[in-house]
């Protein structure tokens, strides 16, 4: 196995469609991981794929093989879930082994296997322990073993670190990743949020209302949104929008924002639009945009600090700058920032492709 394949599929629970016709294909070894706001259908897609759900619509493959109606336990796949959904009475050791005895598995054979997940997840002192014994860090590893006892070679979790603290799901993330990097297996991931899929990702999925908005190399995602709503999803703090708008002009297109206008590159578009800039790329002080407001929160974070600022038009616009902040709530800010590292979407949200001819 491991490459496979989605073509046009698509789930309906009645009225509701919750996969609109999705098109996708995994290599061999890939981590792909879905992201999207609540309800845009990445559980429900991960379902289909480990076949919990019944596809409506469409054909899904594995090494090139319909797998629409081959029964979960058949489509060598190993899943992670949520809820860990560990066996309460039983112990780790059994938790770890069970799916593999009740399947016959000869009991040498499950003895090395459980020996082997713990050893490789670092639970080999939990053994003798039962669920309610266990962190819940530790019971994630527990459940992410119970899938590689299976010696599966794809992997799905569904987000799988969204019931640890901050702490945890750092280490469990760098966990994630080494098990991934060990072992090589194909894994799709679901998660809403965008540091996991960030970090993890060789390529990232981003959903909305059941289709595919973007697909992409994190950092492709984050340097080229298609859309402002990928724009507005990936990084953290989010990126700043501020209404625009594109007007022609003898020289060539000139764009306003607030009272403030400059040229721009050849572009086709004229009309509203909006402008996007990250808060790692607004400066204090200016830079070839400039706007002027008031600093209404300072939020220093350690290494780096977030500054607030309300502009002259009432709207706030994120800072985020390096260091001690140099402001204070209520001091008078300038902010800009280098037009290269801004972004422009039309009034549907799309990204306006700058060089294109005017
Ligand atoms: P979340 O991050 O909140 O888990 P999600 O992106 O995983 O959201 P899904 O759980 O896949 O979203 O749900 C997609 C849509 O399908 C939602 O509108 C949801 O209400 C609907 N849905 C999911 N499962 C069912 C079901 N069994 N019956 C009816 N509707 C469902």
């Amino acid at each position: 196995m491991n490459r496979f394949e989605l073509k046009q599929v698509v789930k309906r629970f009645g009225a509701i469609t919750a996969v609109n016709g999705v098109d996708l294909a995994v290599a061999e070894g890939e981590f792909v991981v879905f992201v999207g706001p609540s309800g845009c259908g990445k559980s429900t897609l991960l379902r289909l794929i480990a076949g919990l759900e019944e596809i409506s619509d469409g054909e899904m493959q594995i090494d090139g093989r319909r797998m629409n109606e081959t029964p979960p336990a058949r489509r060598g796949i190993a899943m992670v879930f949520q809820s860990y959904a560990l066996y309460p009475h039983m112990n780790v050791e059994r938790n770890l082994g069970f799916a593999l005895e009740t399947a016959g598995m000869p009991r040498t054979e499950v003895a090395a296997r459980v020996g082997k997940a713990a050893g490789f997840l670092k639970i080999e002192h939990l053994l003798d322990r039962r669920p309610a014994q266990l962190s819940g860090g530790q019971q994630q590893r527990v459940a992410i073993g119970r899938a590689l006892v299976r010696e599966q070679r794809l992997f799905l979790f569904d987000e799988p670190l969204s019931n640890l603290d901050a702490d945890l799901r750092m280490e469990m993330r760098v966990e994630i990743a080494r098990i991934h990097r060990e072992l090589g297996a194909t894994t799709i991931y679901v998660t809403h949020d965008q540091l996991e899929a960030m970090t993890l990702a060789d390529r990232i999925v981003v959903l909305k209302d059941g289709k595919i908005v973007q697909t992409g190399a994190p950092m492709e995602l984050y340097e080229r949104p298609v859309n402002r709503f990928v724009a507005g999803f990936i990084g953290a703090p989010r990126m700043n929008f501020l209404p625009a708008r594109i007007e022609a002009a003898e020289a060539g297109p000139r764009l306003t924002i607030l009272d403030r206008s400059h040229a721009l590159p050849a572009l086709a578009y004229r009309g509203e639009a909006t402008l996007g800039v990250r808060p790692e790329h607004v400066r204090l002080g200016g830079g070839e945009v400039t706007l002027t407001g008031h600093a209404q929160a300072v939020e220093p974070l350690g290494g780096e600090a977030l500054i607030h600022v309300r502009l002259a038009n009432q709207q706030l616009i994120v800072v985020k700058s390096q260091g001690r902040p140099a402001v204070k709530a209520e001091d008078p800010v300038t902010v800009g920032w280098s037009s290269a590292d801004a972004y422009l979407f039309d009034d549907a949200g799309d990204a306006i492709p700058i060089g294109a001819a005017s």
